[in-house]
């Protein structure tokens, strides 16, 4: 058997850390090459694999070309994993989308450069916040849903444009992977603002770190079907993974003396719109193919509770119950109230965020005490959102009919006379509710969820999309009161500033 060589963008970071830490374990079958920013604090993670023999690490960078082509040629995997993510992210958008999309569009240059590019496999990470807000009663979700990129969320935005580049890139073998909220220590050691985005009855289906390697390792071995090539997946850890915020944080609390979270913060430190999150009503499929789950939210709160131990010393018994509570409720007070934080933008009148995530003022006003405050864990049948074309056809049967339906549907129209039958490759043009032309895969618009570039690339402009588009409507309406204030957010920063 031949070695097969991998190239893993992102491996300083959680998920292309452990991808690459799986494929070294596996050093009769793989080399590995990395591409990673020269800098200290890189050289420093590095020195760890120095003497890796299957292992190359190439200092550059993936906004560069030329970088990215040194590492793609030779290789039969690509394993796309490295991000600029919030909260750095909503900080610095023009640089999320540099990094994000500007380096997809490299790699994706760099593989169809190659002369055998039709072998080559690329992997690509999406994210659970390409379709945003799904709290209750839409909190089960799947692949194909309406993308949602909740609103000042330009890492979300960025990870749209370059999926959408990967789908209808023409590359053979491609697959786009939707991360999850991933458990890690390095993730949960963050005290930013960005902590108090999330509503405390949000859902989310996490994943752990070690079981995201473990995927993406597994997507480069030699039994992984033809099939699984060409599509979209939610990465989740399953059943045992699916919790809300408040359940989280409690447990989490837990491990730290805490019998009670509520003593460390306030109901109104809390967003209660606008973050990414559903428990995945698809995500086995990815499981059946790649056999990735070995952990639960309980496997890694017991290692996190262990870690918390370790780093607290033999002298933590001797801390009283009442000083770590007040230490972590400053800490989450200082969080909130940093320039990312909800209460900064209620404090400094920045409405622009505080309606997202709000609705408004007054409706932050209205939230009540813990007293009277509703934590809930969201129960009931899943209601399953309608695609808006007959997903129980075999692909190999899909027609024109079938796309021009789904485009009244999505508020606009198929212009494209002819298409093959069974056809999902071919772009065929569109019309948005706007009167935006543009062209698309059936794959991209039918199975991945995407529509127009331009409504996409200009502005969040949910109230209006709503009103046009049925499709959207099932993720906008349950969650928006009619008589709530149409907002349009403009983009400062789009794909088409990258070159
Ligand atoms: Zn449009």
């Amino acid at each position: 058997m031949t070695k097969k060589r991998v190239f893993v963008t992102g491996t300083t970071g959680t998920m292309g850390g452990a991808a690459m830490k799986e494929l070294l374990a596996r050093p009769d079958r793989f080399d590995v090459v990395t591409l990673a920013r020269n800098s200290e604090k890189n050289r420093l993670f590095m020195q760890e694999f120095a003497n890796t023999p299957n292992l190359e690490v190439v200092w550059g960078d993936l906004t560069n070309y030329e970088d990215v082509l040194n590492c793609v040629t030779g290789c039969d995997y690509v394993i796309h994993c490295a991000a600029f993510v919030s909260p750095a992210a909503d900080r610095y958008p023009k640089e999320a989308m540099a990094i994000n999309y500007g380096g997809t569009l490299n790699l994706i240059r760099a593989v169809l450069a190659q002369p055998n590019h039709d072998d080559i496999k690329l992997v690509n990470i999406g994210t659970v916040a390409e379709t945003g807000d799904r709290m209750a009663p839409i909190h089960w979700g799947r692949v194909g849903d309406p993308l949602k990129p909740s609103v000042h969320d330009y890492y979300a935005v960025s990870k749209i444009a370059a999926e959408r580049a990967v789908i209808e890139s023409g590359i053979k073998h491609w697959v786009s992977l939707r991360q999850t909220g991933i458990m890690s220590i390095k993730e949960f050691s963050h005290n930013e603002g960005i902590g108090f985005h999330q509503p405390l009855n949000n859902v989310l289906e996490w994943v752990t770190d070690h079981d995201s390697g473990l995927l993406c390792a597994n997507a480069c071995e030699d039994w992984v079907p033809e099939e699984f090539w060409g599509h979209v997946y939610n990465i989740g850890g399953g059943e045992d993974c699916r919790v809300t915020n408040y359940e989280l944080m409690s447990k989490m609390m837990a491990k730290v003396g805490i019998d009670d979270f509520r003593t460390v913060a306030e109901p109104n430190w809390y967003a209660t719109h606008n973050f990414h999150g559903q428990w995945y009503l698809d995500s086995d499929k990815l499981n059946d193919i790649l056999k990735f789950r070995t952990q639960t939210v309980d496997d890694f709160i017991e290692y996190y509770g262990r870690v918390m131990q370790q780093a607290a010393g033999s002298d933590a018994a001797q801390v009283p119950l009442e000083a770590i509570q007040q230490g972590i409720r400053e800490k989450n007070l200082e969080a909130a109230l940093s320039d990312t934080g909800p209460l900064h933008w209620l404090i400094h009148n920045e409405e622009d965020k505080l309606e997202p995530f709000f609705i408004s003022r007054e409706k932050w006003a209205e939230i009540p005490g813990w007293d009277q405050y509703v934590l809930y864990r969201p129960a009931g049948k899943p209601i399953i959102l309608d695609h808006g074309y007959d997903e129980d056809q075999p692909e190999a049967e899909l027609s024109l009919e079938d796309v021009q339906k789904a485009a009244v549907f999505r508020g606009g129209r198929c212009l494209s006379k002819q298409m093959t039958i069974g056809d999902w490759r071919t772009k065929l043009t569109f019309e948005c509710h706007c009167g935006h032309q543009f062209e698309a895969s059936p794959r991209l618009i039918l199975e991945a969820g995407h529509w127009c570039d331009t409504c996409e690339r200009e502005s969040w402009d949910f109230h209006h999309l709503a009103k046009h588009s049925p499709f959207f409507a099932q993720v906008w309406q349950p969650l928006h009161a009619e008589n709530e204030l149409p907002k349009r957010y403009e983009k400062t920063v789009k794909d088409t500033d990258v070159r």
